[in-house]
């Protein structure tokens, strides 16, 4: 089964990741742990080019999603697909639904383009379900605050981002009920667990 999380930043993804990586374990369920961008060697640092250019230098659009997606194809090719091959389960922090958000928010590629790409890269490799952490700017500030990461670079992104950001995010889940549920990422950490594995519930028999 392969389960992704997506969502703005600070909105929780990496702590639901864990809980419900412990309860599927828990269950003898293998499990695997990843993000994206990343999630291998070669697209770490394939994140680490994307997301940390030089301060005087930027990507432009094209360049960026291309470089999300050669990401991508490394994760997907050296252990996105080997893991489901084996029967494990995949819970991946960000997927291509961040590609089709972020990139189309920045501008500058169309999302028919986008959307091209993405069919290239992933190809059949579609994720089962795919949990949207939905939550107001002013909560997922409170909580990057609190873990003291105010002075994260995406920290300074004036709100419009973050609600272009938000509503890309809200229309995506509307345009594929089956696969995205969104998850309001508001409520306690432990209530969004529960949220959530009520949306796994179901793949446990299927
Ligand atoms: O959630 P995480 O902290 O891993 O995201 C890091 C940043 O990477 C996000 O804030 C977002 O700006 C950026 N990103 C992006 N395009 C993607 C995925 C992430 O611009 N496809």
């Amino acid at each position: 089964r392969f389960i992704t999380l997506e969502g703005g930043e600070g909105v929780g993804k990496s702590t639901l990741q864990m809980a419900l990586a412990t309860r599927l374990r828990d269950m003898g369920i293998e499990v695997v742990t990843t993000r994206e961008p990343g999630g291998t060697p070669l697209a770490e640092r394939i994140r680490e080019l994307a997301l940390r250019p030089p301060e005087d230098d930027a990507w432009t659009p094209m360049a960026e999603a291309l470089l999300m997606n050669a990401a991508r194809s490394d994760h997907l090719d050296k252990l996105i697909r080997p893991a489901l091959a084996k029967g494990q389960w995949v819970i991946s922090d960000r997927f291509s639904d961040s590609t089709r958000v972020y990139q189309s928010v920045k501008g500058g590629v169309s999302q028919e383009i986008l959307l091209q790409i993405e069919a290239s890269v992933i190809a059949e490799t579609r994720p089962d379900l795919t949990l949207v952490l939905d939550a107001p700017k002013a909560a997922t500030d409170a909580r990057r605050t609190g873990r003291g990461a105010a002075t994260d670079a995406f920290e300074s992104r004036p709100d419009a981002f973050h609600e272009a950001v938000r509503s890309a995010f809200q229309a995506l889940a509307q345009t594929d009920p089956g696969r995205c549920h969104l998850i309001d990422a508001g409520e306690t950490a432990e209530q969004v667990a529960e949220a959530a594995w009520r949306e796994i519930e179901p793949l446990l028999s299927a």
